[in-house]
């Protein structure tokens, strides 16, 4: 298999899916971003070819699509669409999670399920790829609106999923508070207590320990790997954060654990600098207790300022952890953190750097992690909790956070010990799209053409 050929084939297999897929821009880039990596996985594995793993991993097993209907608390009829799309099961149950918020479509979800797909494969856990969601909103709805969506999405979705089939979680607007709501519903609806068909759970209830706080913690621990590899540390850097909800409050505490100095956070509205570091206590009680604007947190801390829709990376910092949403590093932005001497970009949300702004760091030395490998944490420890349930199990805090650890010092040394064999050592994109790829790609090809 030459060089030019694998190119031929990668090009032809992204041909149909832009032809078959054209009105899915966020799959269609995080497919190419994953596809452009592949060339020198494909010269060592013609058999791949072959088999038509390439044509089989872009086109999921399957897309559920629904109507979510509910009444609202004046008792209006309300209706959403709602989604599940099962994308590869080679390794394992489908699994990912469910995000609500007003932009999801179909193109989102199967962009998230794409990544899952290799993100998953890297945690080692036998878990396959998946996603879902709908464009349900929660801001500003009553906890009983929250409760009737939930109910009446687990409503059709039940019949999709179990412990051994596809396991759905959390993602942007989905915390405990909606799982809750959707375990009971489930539970109702099956008369079982099955706790291995969600992860993210209630503690008392089947939830495992750090599960809360492990993808913002493994992106830490991700970039902890990476300086380590060239003699450095977290202690005494500055940090920006993106972002204010799960992932980006746990990698704001983290990173202080670590001794380093998160200096923002921030919303759709603008951003937060706190130059003494984030208070993480009333980052905490503002976000997740209060469900308040990132702004309440300027106005109780002193010298900490707001700056409305500004850019959190004209902040310089050497290390900088995108945990909003996607697309939210732009060119722009990596000018500007390139301008402060930024060192590492790790990536605590799901491709929130644009391909773009991506190269550009790439291209001036900076250290790049992508989402798939930095915020695999979260996902690998739900599959910690998915073994905790099967063994009617629990394990304590130290010894949940000890193995979210190991499990990322595990994908990190994946992802740069396949930068290095595929020829480019230190390029963590290709590590870890080529690393994932191969582990589905071997179980693709010993389990048929299906
Ligand atoms: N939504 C998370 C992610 O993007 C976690 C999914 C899960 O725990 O299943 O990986």
């Amino acid at each position: 298999m030459t060089h030019a050929a694998a190119k031929a084939h990668i090009e032809a297999v992204a041909e149909t899916a832009r032809t078959r897929s054209h009105n899915e821009p966020e799959f269609l880039q995080a497919m190419d971003e994953v596809l452009d990596t592949l060339v020198p996985a494909l010269v060592e594995h013609p058999e791949f070819i072959e088999a038509g793993i390439l044509e089989r991993l872009i086109e999921p097993e399957r897309q559920i699509i629904f109507r979510v209907p509910w009444l609202d608390d004046q008792n209006r009829v309300q209706v959403n669409r709602g989604f599940r799309v099962q994308f590869n099961s080679a390794l394992g149950p489908f699994k990912g999670g469910l995000r609500f918020h007003s932009s999801v479509n179909l193109s989102v979800i199967k962009f998230l399920g794409f990544e899952q797909i290799f993100k998953n494969a890297l945690t080692r856990q036998r878990i396959g790829g998946g996603k879902g969601g709908s464009d349900f909103d929660p801001h500003g709805k009553s906890d009983a609106e929250v409760m009737r969506f939930c109910q009446s999405f687990m409503t059709e979705l039940y019949r999709h999923i179990d412990d051994q089939t596809d396991v759905p979680a959390g993602d942007i607007g989905v915390g405990a508070r909606e799982i809750g709501y959707l375990f009971g519903q489930y539970r109702r609806l099956t008369g079982r207590h099955e706790s291995g068909v969600l992860t993210g759970k209630g503690k008392v209830w089947g939830g495992a320990e750090v599960r809360t706080e492990a993808t913002g913690y493994g992106a830490v621990f991700f970039a902890q790997e990476m300086l380590n590899r060239t003699g450095e540390d977290i202690d005494g850097r500055r940090a920006v954060v993106s972002g204010s909800g799960n992932v980006a409050i746990y990698a704001i505490e983290k990173i202080t654990q670590l001794g380093g100095v998160p200096v923002t956070a921030s919303d759709s509205s603008g951003y937060v600098v706190d130059e003494q570091g984030i208070d993480i206590g009333l980052l905490k009680q503002v976000k997740e207790v209060e469900r308040a604007r990132i702004s309440e947190y300027a106005a109780r801390k002193p010298n900490a300022r707001f700056v409305a829709n500004g850019s959190v990376w004209d902040v310089p910092a050497e290390l900088a952890f995108p945990c909003a949403t996607q697309n939210e590093l732009t060119v722009q932005g990596a000018r500007a953190l390139l301008d402060s001497g930024v060192r590492i970009v790790a990536e605590g949300a799901n491709m929130p750097t644009t391909p773009e702004a991506v190269v550009m760091l790439q291209q001036s030395g900076v250290l790049f992690a992508p989402g798939k490998a930095a915020n695999s944490g979260g996902v690998a420890t739900s599959a910690l909790e998915m073994s905790q349930n099967a063994a009617r199990d629990r394990w304590d805090f130290e010894q949940s956070e000890t193995r979210l650890r190991a499990i990322m010092r595990d994908v990190h040394d994946s992802t740069y010990e396949a930068s290095e064999r595929f020829g480019r050592p230190g390029d963590y994109v290709l590590g870890a799209n080529t690393a994932g790829f191969v582990t589905v790609a071997e179980a693709m090809l010993d389990q048929g053409v299906i």
